[in-house]
């Protein structure tokens, strides 16, 4: 089964001086949605396109004299996720492919799901393929459109032709262009800078820039931005609503809006409603900082049981979640997290954490926490048991490292070393959110898609 590594997070800068130095700002609030590597493509005067990326953080892929070379008004940007695939350089986005109409660049997040039946085809073409990932593809099918149809129709005809979950930036013929997938599965906004646009993944990258949320890119629909401001067209007349949960559990940044609820305010409902479903006697919430710090403020608030700072983060460690091998992992974790021994000594525990993927990080707490003399540790999990791969974009590794797939919560609980472990209800994410669809597959195996061959 192949492994999916396209979580990652894009940005378009449309009619701004500086554009590339404000993408530079713009991807770095989102940041957490890939750390492996990053890109920002530009499109000067005279239609030529700029390219600068790298391996690393934004912060360290982009010098002055970079951002100096990237010259032009429009640009888009990528950030890319760390994985365990081999994928080096040349699955950094974005890409700059020349077609019969000219040049252009792109990026996107998510993953297609028909993009091995695609790449047969265009292989029985004659396309040639620089890296494993699916922009290009993507590349290749808007390239391989009619010149007289111009951008639109053969960035349409393109999407057409994708299943599964995309966000894609496109610059071509002097404008950006910005594409959901039909079942609108990863968010992505368009906001306003003065006279300039700007596209994200999520809203958070307006707040550090200044810009205004204009509105969403709907799912099938493609978004020009040119001369003459918005153009709308749609690639599909199906509409999903099919918004990823864990972009509101764990992904997206709190500060983000995605489509109408702000991520902080449905994960403080979760911790309420996981209260709700599991009351628990404790003498303290703790938060695995910092994802679940929202969730435990919910439980705490709800509860009345007091939240503390019973562990602590050493900012300075990567996520665990990605390092490739287990006894690595599990170092990890423990470099990254350590006890607050004078706050949980002699108390009874109650962790509040948003996910349990492979089980790795809640053993460590855990015995950290039974280490530093807590006398009961619960885990409380804000989202319901992960037990089925994502095929969708979110990196969870396969059926088989998932804990939820093989094991009861019993189990779990058993191997973690807790007290006591509960998981909210899937209910829960539909009220916490305000809505009547998500996407939950992870948690039930209910697919809204085919999955083809993968
Ligand atoms: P694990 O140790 O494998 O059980 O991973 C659980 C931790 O990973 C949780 O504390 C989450 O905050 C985090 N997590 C959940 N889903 C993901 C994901 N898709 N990518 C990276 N980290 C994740
Ligand atoms: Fe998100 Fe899970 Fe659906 Fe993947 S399967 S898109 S992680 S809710």
């Amino acid at each position: 089964m192949k492994e999916i590594h396209e979580e990652c997070g894009v940005l378009g800068i449309y009619g701004a001086v500086q554009a590339s130095r404000l993408a530079f700002l713009g991807l770095q609030s989102l940041q957490h949605r890939g750390q492996q590597g990053c890109g920002i493509a530009s499109v000067d005067e005279k239609g030529l396109i700029h390219l600068h990326k790298g391996s690393g953080l934004v912060k360290d892929v982009f010098s002055e004299a970079d951002l100096d070379r990237l010259e032009g008004t429009n640009c888009i940007g990528h950030v890319r996720y760390p994985t365990t695939d081999v994928g080096g350089m040349e699955n950094i986005q974005p890409f700059k492919i020349t077609c019969k109409a000219g040049h252009f660049a792109l990026a996107h997040n998510g993953n297609i799901i028909n993009a091995s039946l695609l790449q047969e085809h265009l292989d029985a073409l004659g396309h040639l393929f620089s890296s494993s990932s699916d922009s290009e593809i993507i590349g290749h099918l808007i390239g391989t459109g009619q010149v007289s149809k111009g951008w639109e129709e053969n960035i349409i005809a393109a999407a057409h032709l994708l299943d599964g979950a995309f966000c894609l930036v496109v610059l071509a013929g002097g404008k950006l262009y910005a594409c959901r997938d039909k079942y609108g599965f990863h968010p992505l906004s368009i906001g306003r800078l003065g006279d300039a646009y700007v596209v994200a993944s999520e809203t958070c990258a307006f707040n550090a820039l200044g810009a205004e949320f204009l509105r969403d890119v709907e799912p099938g629909e493609l978004v020009s931005i040119g001369p003459e401001g918005l153009k709308s067209y749609r690639h599909s007349l199906y509409v999903g609503r099919k918004m990823c949960a864990m972009e509101y559990i764990y992904f997206a940044r709190p500060d983000s809006e995605i489509e109408g609820c702000n991520v902080h305010a449905f994960r403080k409902r979760s911790g309420r409603i996981l209260f709700e479903e599991h009351p628990l006697q404790a003498d303290l919430v703790t938060c695995v900082p910092e994802s679940s710090m929202s969730a435990a403020i919910g439980y705490s608030e709800a509860s009345g049981i007091p939240l503390e700072m019973g562990l602590l983060k050493n900012m300075y460690v990567a996520r665990t979640f990605i390092q490739p091998a287990q006894s690595l992992r599990e170092i990890g974790v423990k470099m990254k997290l350590t006890p607050v021994r004078s706050v949980v000594k002699g108390k009874r525990v109650a962790v509040i954490d948003d996910s349990i993927v492979r089980g790795t990080t809640s053993r460590q707490i855990v015995s950290m926490l039974r280490e530093a003399g807590a006398t009961e540790v619960h885990m409380l999990i804000a989202s319901p048991k992960y037990a089925w791969p994502c095929f969708y974009g979110i990196d969870t590794g396969t059926k088989e490292q998932l804990i939820g797939s093989s094991k009861s919560v019993e189990e779990i609980r058993d191997f973690i070393g807790a007290d006591s472990l509960n998981y909210l209800s899937e209910n829960a994410l539909f009220a916490a959110s305000g809505r009547t669809s998500l996407c939950t597959a992870c948690f039930s195996g209910r697919y809204p898609t085919d999955l083809y061959r993968q």
